[in-house]
């Protein structure tokens, strides 16, 4: 064997992998098939600006281990999620928060906003949600439920807020306080530098197959070193003998505009179900320090797509019937004592960046 470990997949559960073999000196082989490290985080400059090729990304935990690992390779920004969200002419604080309430509302005191949303509450008559329509008119009223998620959501989804699962919108905080931070962690921000550079440092030492793809040359790759680690989509490694997992997919259209400020704030989201893309992304904004030097912006729309086997597997449906066919492919994955499943695709599982880095240590320490 010429390697100790070959990792299939340059993204970020491969990156912390790398980083403890080599670290232990260990002889470390990366194959990725895209044409660049980073996986879904990859960042790159367009017209001076960092621009989050595969969808906006900012950096939030609580736990300080994954804090203090990610500081290793990257200085963050104090940047904060404040998204708008914009229908039709109107236009709303995110998260759910006393501007929203009052700019939906009138109402000014938490006590007012709260006896709104109660009073929405018991017109609905939902005591038991069992669905996301049923769970979001039970968290924040009607009104924001039909401005501010519906459309959103079935857009995203494509499919109603009636089939759709209650735990999704359970993400979205709702405050009884003007506080616009999309996040409750106590941590959050950019890496200074852009999310490739803190990658590269990741990798520092380790060799790197850009355009390489493991299901291409299988054979070769099976006896090239005594361990793997697969950051691949799991029913593909078993060449989808049990079934094919489900996914959501996204396209991203990206322009340049001789404009220096476009939007005023990095998110800005349509809720409205006639537009399209969810999300107009202005790059710039992340780092703050840009924000009005740079004569030119570059914005991204984000549209919510299908997938078919072949297109980019965004988010996994983790639907019954998927998390069931995924139960199964994780039991022959348990049977490869020589490979590690990891990642979003390896576990069919969406995950914040912070919970990769911190699944990957616990990965690590388990081997
Ligand atoms: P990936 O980044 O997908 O890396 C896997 C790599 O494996 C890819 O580069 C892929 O090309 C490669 N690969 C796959 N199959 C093969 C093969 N057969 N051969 C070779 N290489 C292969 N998280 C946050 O914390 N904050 C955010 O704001 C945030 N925003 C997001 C926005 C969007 C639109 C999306 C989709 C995700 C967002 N995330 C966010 C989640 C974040 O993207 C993930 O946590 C992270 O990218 C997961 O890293 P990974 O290594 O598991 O997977
Ligand atoms: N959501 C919504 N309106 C918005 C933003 C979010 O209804 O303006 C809902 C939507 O159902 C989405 C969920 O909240 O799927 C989670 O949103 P989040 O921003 O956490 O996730 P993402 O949109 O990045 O998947």
């Amino acid at each position: 064997m010429k390697y100790d470990l070959l990792i299939v997949g340059a993204g970020l559960y491969g990156a912390v992998f790398a980083r403890a073999a080599l670290d232990a000196g260990k002889k470390v082989l990366v194959i990725e098939k895209r044409d660049h490290i980073a996986g879904n985080i990859y960042s790159e400059k367009v017209e001076g600006i960092e621009v989050h090729k595969y969808g906006p990304h900012i950096f939030h935990t609580s736990d300080r281990t994954v804090w203090d690992y990610v500081n290793r390779f990257a200085e963050f920004n104090r940047y904060t999620n404040c998204p708008i969200a914009r229908y039709k002419d109107e236009q709303y604080s995110l998260p759910f928060n006393m501007h929203t309430f009052y700019a939906m509302w009138g109402t000014k005191t938490p006590q007012e906003a709260k006896e709104k949303i109660e009073q929405q509450r018991r017109e609905a008559g939902i005591t038991e949600p069992k669905n996301l329509e049923e769970q979001a008119i039970s968290l924040v009223g009607r009104d924001i439920y039909e401005k501010l998620i519906k459309g959103y959501t079935e857009k995203q989804w494509g499919r109603p807020c009636t089939e759709l699962p209650a735990f999704i919108i359970k993400r979205l905080p709702v405050r009884l306080t003007y506080d616009n931070n999309y996040f409750n962690d106590r941590w959050q921000g950019v890496p200074e530098d852009g999310y490739t550079a803190m990658v590269q440092r990741m990798f520092e030492g380790a060799e790197i197959e850009l355009n390489t793809d493991y299901f291409a040359d299988r054979d070769k790759f099976d006896h090239i070193a005594e361990r793997m680690v697969f950051t691949g989509m799991i029913d593909q490694f078993f060449e989808e003998k049990l079934g094919t997992l489900e996914y959501r997919s996204l396209r991203f259209e990206t322009e340049v505009l001789d404009c220096a400020n476009y939007q005023g704030n990095t998110l800005v989201n349509y809720t409205e179900y006639e537009i399209p893309y969810t999300r107009i992304i202005e790059h710039k904004h992340f780092v703050l320090r840009e924000q009005l030097e740079n004569p030119k912006t570059v914005i991204t729309k984000e549209y919510p797509a299908a997938w078919k086997p072949g297109d980019e597997p965004y988010y996994p449906i983790n639907n019954e019937k998927n998390n069931t066919l995924y139960e199964k492919y994780k039991a022959l994955a348990a049977e490869r004592k020589d490979v590690i499943f990891g990642g979003r695709l390896g576990g069919y599982q969406y995950l914040d960046m912070d919970k990769v880095i911190a699944k990957a240590l616990a990965d690590l320490k388990e081997i």
